[in-house]
């Protein structure tokens, strides 16, 4: 039911399509001659002095308050905030936790924080200048419109975009400078980065894709893992490998090392040097998982360097992938390992030896040993190919060899017929 007449405020600017929360909230607040700030006071006298990102934190009484003032649907307000993902680009938000694709916007406590982007060409086309939700998505670097690169702060003062700060002003402007953002153009982008881009927000749209050799995989996993990715890429010890690797074997990806700085928290990268990093992790998540696992060996990563099982949850498809091909020799689950290897070839008829099976994991188990099986067995006695008279002294050695050649026998045929004389035992003949 819609809300009395009497109970709404004079401005009620409609939800645009694509919209964002912040950017509508922005919107109404000017509608009503208030500043954002001054407009969260009165819906939320309980919050703070300024409202945190509002796309992410807007909680249900907001949402529900603003619904009844001004007459749009408390549904499609909750589509513009980043509950629209929730089960798509992350699995559920606590509002604790950093999400991988939605970094905040604004400030946090001090920090400036700039998961606010914006095309300066797409506000410029606008008839009403407003930010869209999908601009949140860090995965996005090029507006797909106009492909320049996505602004996440002013080019005339370096402050993040937060609109949420802007004063009393219709449009979208740099709250800290006054610049009107439509003034600016993005720069062009290093690489071609729209192909990567549209697979993943098909994937997000989808709500899955399938990765490699595990099959369908929700978007929200799969996500997580090109995160994962994306973080051993951009720092730690194993960055400049992992570039240099990617480079070698996709050349569009071969980029002088001055584009992707290397950073621990890559939230804080720039447009320009994020789309190089989407674009290189986008890559290692191809033929998922044997890519990646080529390029992690190539520079020396190990399981316990990709993550730690007893502190961090990550998606099967990916401790799967890196337990089975990364486990270093002598851990637990190298039994497991071996065990798990051996029915596999056996399955596929294939005799499990120490070096069949070191072939199908990659690396050297100690387990493997114990639990291989000898070459010989299974061979008739003495026609193995590598029956090497084991304990016996080179010299009988080389002699029965020469005495076998001469007879037109090979050693074992010959050894055999020497022994069942000696031990009185009938002929038999060797199959
Ligand atoms: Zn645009
Ligand atoms: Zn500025």
């Amino acid at each position: 039911m819609l809300p009395a007449a009497d109970d709404l405020w004079p401005g009620r600017p409609p939800l645009l399509e694509d919209e964002s929360f912040s950017s509508w909230f922005a919107r109404v607040a000017a509608a009503n001659g208030l500043r954002p700030a001054e407009l969260y006071r009165l819906v939320q006298p309980s919050g703070g002095l300024r409202p945190r990102d509002l796309d992410r934190y807007g909680d249900i009484h907001l949402l529900g308050a603003m619904a009844d003032k001004t007459g749009v649907s408390r549904e499609a307000l909750e589509q513009s905030t980043f509950r629209r993902w929730a089960g798509w680009a992350f699995e559920r938000d606590d509002g604790l936790v950093k999400l991988d694709w939605l970094p905040p916007a604004g400030r946090e406590k001090a920090k400036r924080c700039f998961g606010q982007q914006v095309c300066p060409s797409c506000l410029a086309e606008d008839t009403t200048p407003h930010l869209r939700l999908e601009w949140r998505l860090s995965f996005l670097t090029v507006c797909p419109m106009h492909g320049h690169l996505l602004l996440d702060r002013c080019p005339a003062c370096n402050e993040p975009f937060s609109i949420l700060r802007q004063e009393r002003r219709e449009g979208v402007c740099c709250w800290s400078c006054g610049a009107d953002v439509r003034r600016f153009t993005g720069d062009h982008p290093p690489v071609d980065p729209i192909p990567v881009q549209q697979n993943l927000l098909d994937t997000l749209n989808q709500g899955w894709r399938t990765l490699g050799s595990y099959g369908p995989v929700y978007s929200f996993a799969a996500l997580e893992i090109l995160a994962l990715i994306a973080r051993r890429i951009a720092g730690g010890k194993y960055a400049y490998g992992l570039r240099e690797w990617i480079s070698l074997h996709e050349p569009r990806l071969s980029l002088p090392p001055e584009t992707l700085p290397r950073v621990h928290d890559w939230a804080l990268l720039t447009p320009r040097a994020r789309c190089v990093l989407v674009a290189m992790a986008h890559h290692l998540l191809g033929d998922w998982p044997h890519r990646f696992i080529v390029a992690a060996r190539s520079v020396g990563m190990a399981s316990s360097s990709v993550y730690n099982p007893s502190n961090e949850y990550v998606p099967f498809a990916y401790a799967h992938a890196v337990e089975w091909h990364l486990k270093e020799p002598h851990k637990f689950g190298a039994r497991y390992e071996v065990a798990s290897a051996k029915s596999v070839l056996e399955r596929h008829g294939i005799k499990p030896t120490y070096r069949n099976l070191k072939e199908l994991v990659g690396t050297k188990l100690a387990a493997m040993s114990e639990m291989a099986e000898p070459v010989g067995q299974a061979t008739p006695w003495g026609q193995g190919r590598y029956w090497k008279l084991d304990g016996v002294s080179a010299e009988v050695k080389e002699a029965a060899r020469h005495a076998a050649h001469r007879s037109g026998e090979n050693v074992a045929a010959w050894l055999d017929k020497v022994l069942r004389k000696e031990l009185k035992l009938p002929d038999m003949r060797l199959s």
